[in-house]
């Protein structure tokens, strides 16, 4: 492919203007459209909104399991049969501890992850005095992931000073009922839309490799335009035993980061985050993510060790990107704060995001 089509898909995206449809397939399945200047291009759309910046997101799994839904993807729904750890809501003073673990750590944003399909109005208001207790104590942004909510939910939360709501499409409409039956795409949405309405910034994201089209993850990456969300959560599908989901196509590195690619290119603004599944599906290539993305969590999802979070600090570093924390712009993280985040991350012991 000539460089102006390279160049073209930079300009388009920072003029903010949209790419069609058969652009967008190009970039993900024409075997001419060559990765390493696929990758240069995203990188200018990237350093021209973050520099050279990458933010690290820490998780907390704060309840987990025995949940009602039955999304076929998640070993937490009521349909799966793996054997994990399954407890109700951490106790408060657990959290505050993991959120003072987190700041830290250096982290920039603390996420708080909770199973099930949605909160009570008790459990808001328990949800509601936790985050204000964390911000009054760190200055760290906290986003909270718990399911279905409505807007006067979402308004309790957002004046308690919740930062952000976490809540993924996954996929498009019409792939929907093929992932999950007890929830539907329009009540994703109507989550995302109670958020918005009361001002709150919302992170919501996509799965990839569970069976769909590249038409469905384009259809899912322009509404995350339209939607105007401020952060993307890129997961990479990771079969497991015990879903309902079974023999989905195995992805590729470079599948993988075109997928990235094209979801930078269609929302310039937005943080772009690699999420769960970059350790299986990049393997050796995980470095590159960072060029079309600005964001990663800074351990794995199963059973992720401290000894992978300094692996991901180093790999950051590495690169010579520039860790992003507390919302300022830290200087080079040294190996031995690298060993200190290595000791608390032991600690903390995230499991599994909910992709609620
Ligand atoms: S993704 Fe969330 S809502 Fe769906 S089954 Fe898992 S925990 Fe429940």
């Amino acid at each position: 492919m000539k460089s102006t089509f390279y160049h073209k898909l930079t300009a388009t995206s920072l003029d903010g203007e949209l790419l069609s449809d058969a652009c967008c397939e190009k970039i993900l399945s024409d075997s001419e459209v060559e990765l390493l200047p696929l990758l240069d291009a995203a990188y200018q759309v990237r350093k021209t909104y973050f520099q050279n910046r990458v933010q690290l997101h820490i998780l907390n799994n704060a309840q987990n399991g025995s949940c009602p839904e039955d999304c076929h993807y998640c070993v937490q729904a009521k349909t799966a049969t793996t054997d994990i750890d399954t407890y109700s809501l951490k106790p408060e003073y657990e959290i505050l501890a993991e959120a003072e673990r987190a700041y830290q750590s250096g982290a920039y944003r603390y996420c708080i992850v909770m199973s099930g399909r949605g909160p009570s109005p008790k459990r808001v208001a328990q949800l509601a005095r936790l985050i204000q207790e964390v911000k009054a104590q760190y200055p760290i942004e906290v986003c909270l992931s718990v399911g279905l909510i409505d807007e006067p939910a979402a308004h309790i939360l957002k004046e308690a000073g919740l930062d952000r709501l976490n809540h993924n499409l996954n996929t498009s409409e019409s792939h929907y009922p093929k992932i999950c039956s007890t929830h539907t795409y329009g009540d994703r949405m109507a989550t995302l839309h109670a958020a918005q309405s009361v001002g709150l910034a919302c992170c919501s994201g996509v799965i990839v490799g569970m069976g769909e089209e590249n038409s469905d993850l384009i259809r899912v990456a322009k509404e995350l335009r339209r939607l105007e969300v401020a952060s993307i959560p890129v997961n990479f599908f990771l079969p497991i035993d015990g879903t309902q989901l079974k023999n989905t196509p195995s992805l590729t590195p470079d599948y993988c980061l075109r997928v990235l690619c094209l979801y930078r290119f269609l929302n310039p603004r937005a943080e772009v985050r690699v999420a769960a599944g970059r350790e299986h599906h990049l393997r050796g290539m995980e470095v590159m993510s960072l060029y079309p993305a600005n964001s990663m969590f800074l351990e794995g999802y199963l059973n992720a060790t401290g000894k992978e979070a300094s692996r991901t600090l180093q790999m950051v570093q590495d690169a010579g990107f520039i860790v992003e924390t507390n919302g300022e712009i830290s200087a080079q993280l040294q190996t031995e704060q690298g060993n200190v985040l290595l000791k608390e991350l032991e600690v903390l012991r995230p499991r599994m995001e909910c992709n609620s």
